[in-house]
């Protein structure tokens, strides 16, 4: 699974997206990817609408799904001339054909839980957002990998965008980070939480996506950017 990033990549527009469509192309031969899709800055501007008019997570979650299917339309229609089909959680049942047929499919990264998210700890935010839907996909059909394609080499002790002096964490354990208690981390906390009773996707990858050849690496298992695994 490929999760590429909204606020991240995709809102970066042509210059970061085709790129990594490009390389995703070049990629069809050699691995099957189920690339899922982030919501990004549309999708945080909904949520503060949201949040203005009193709207509870569920109806958050719902604006939030609508927006991730947005950049997976887009991130479809770039693909469509390699033959990679759009797919909605009704239609996963289909999945292992496409992927047999056509070695990828689209999905909107957001779990399809709708009106059925479950409120955070704190605030009005849906917790499990796009990391974390693409993540559930990654462990529910044991895939081999889960890849998070974002702006950032991987996770670092700080957010690098507002801590210059953060340093490059290229290996670390789930039970580590948290203990770490960062301010703020790359990926979604939620999957943090979920890994911890994973199944098969016993770790994750961040990368990248910004540097060309990134995305190749990671799908032929090399060691390039983060990776967060499970004791
Ligand atoms: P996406 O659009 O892929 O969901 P987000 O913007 O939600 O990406 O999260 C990725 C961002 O997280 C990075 O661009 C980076 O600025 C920020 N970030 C926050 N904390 C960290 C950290 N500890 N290490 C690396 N990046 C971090
Ligand atoms: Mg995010």
């Amino acid at each position: 699974v490929i999760k590429l990033g909204g606020q991240s990549l995709i809102d970066r527009g042509r210059s970061a997206v085709f790129p990594v469509i490009d390389e995703l192309a070049e990629n069809l031969n050699t691995h099957k990817m189920i690339i899922g899709t982030g919501a990004g800055t549309r999708a945080r501007h909904a949520y503060s609408v949201g949040l203005d008019l009193t709207l509870p997570t569920g109806v958050l979650s719902v604006l939030g799904t609508f927006v991730s299917m947005q950049n997976a339309r887009m991130i479809h229609y770039l693909l469509a001339k390699h033959g990679v089909p759009f797919i909605e959680p009704a239609q996963f049942p289909q999945l292992p054909l496409y992927l047999e047929e056509r070695r990828a499919a689209v999905f909107f990264g957001m779990p399809p839980y709708t009106f059925w998210q479950k409120n955070p700890s704190v605030g009005r935010i849906p917790p499990h957002r796009t990391d974390t839907g693409s993540y559930l996909v990654s462990e529910v059909f044991g895939c081999k990998r889960m890849i998070y394609v974002k702006d950032e080499e991987g996770l670092y002790t700080a957010d690098p965008k507002k801590d210059k002096n953060a340093t490059f964490i290229p290996e670390i354990t789930v039970s580590e980070l948290i203990e770490k208690d960062l301010q703020d981390v790359v990926v979604e906390r939620a999957v943090l939480e979920i890994m911890q009773n994973a199944q098969h996707m016993r770790e994750i990858q961040i990368i990248n996506g910004l540097v060309p050849g990134n995305i190749t690496k990671a799908l032929n298992g090399e060691k390039v950017g983060t990776i967060i695994k499970v004791d």
